[in-house]
């Protein structure tokens, strides 16, 4: 625990089911994300990352990003849902859905929208924009190419 426990934004009285959610998940033990990254990006190519649902190309291993230090991050929203995402730079697999929103940014500055697969519709995970923009996707979301 580094400081306080401060919700970037602030309780409305309605939640959407597929909005932004207002925490994060501060322990994350066992891993070790940055340094596994690192390994990987050097090493590989490019992996091609698919919507399991319907295995449309979504985005590559080679658009991971680390945002705020690192490449995954877990949150949750109020009714106990988590999600793990993890940043892309880009996502040419995902479609944006309906407004974009600051209510409970995760991303501090940021401004998000959703995001659903080109090919099947399902419910992806979220775009962010502000000094940059990048996706966040949800990883079990994606398989492997
Ligand atoms: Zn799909």
């Amino acid at each position: 625990m580094n400081g306080g426990d401060t919700y970037p934004g602030s309780y409305g009285d309605t939640f959407r089911p597929d909005g932004l959610l207002c925490r994060e998940v501060k322990d994350s033990p066992g891993r070790d994300s940055q340094s596994i990254e690192k390994d990987e990006s050097e090493k590989e190519q490019q992996k091609g990352l698919l919507c399991r649902h319907c295995r449309l190309l979504i985005t590559t291993s080679k658009e991971r990003l680390d945002k705020a230090g690192k490449h995954l991050h877990t949150f949750f929203n109020p009714a106990g849902v988590v999600y793990e995402i993890g940043c892309f730079r880009r996502a040419p697999g995902c479609i944006p859905f309906g407004p974009s929103s600051k209510e409970f940014a995760w991303f501090k500055g940021y401004s998000w929208q959703i995001v659903y697969c080109r090919g099947c519709q399902q419910h992806l995970g979220w775009s962010f924009s502000g000094e940059d923009q990048f996706f966040g996707i949800i990883v079990n979301k994606l398989v492997e190419a």
